[in-house]
């Protein structure tokens, strides 16, 4: 799921857009944030870490939580 930011903590200093990676957040010309491209959010956490507001939710699909197990190979 991509980040969703919470407009009543955030103070719009426009960090997460500078941070990530993949220019998923953006700054408007009405200097609003907003996510631009969140289907390119690949979770990293980034944005969500150094908020200063703590101010980014990120939910993981479901298939970055499944376990990962190695299947043993041949000897
Ligand atoms: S880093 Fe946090 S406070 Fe700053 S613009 Fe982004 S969401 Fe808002
Ligand atoms: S989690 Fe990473 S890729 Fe996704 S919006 Fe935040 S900084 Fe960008």
């Amino acid at each position: 799921m991509p980040p969703v930011i919470d407009r009543e903590k955030c103070i719009q200093c426009g960090y997460c857009a500078t941070i990530c990676p993949l220019d998923v957040i953006k700054v408007s010309k009405e200097k609003e944030i907003i996510v631009k491209y969140p289907e390119e959010c690949w979770h990293c956490r980034a944005c969500a870490i150094d908020c200063p507001m703590h101010a980014i939710t990120l939910r993981y699909p479901l298939s970055h939580m499944m376990l990962h197990v190695d299947v043993p190979g041949k000897e």
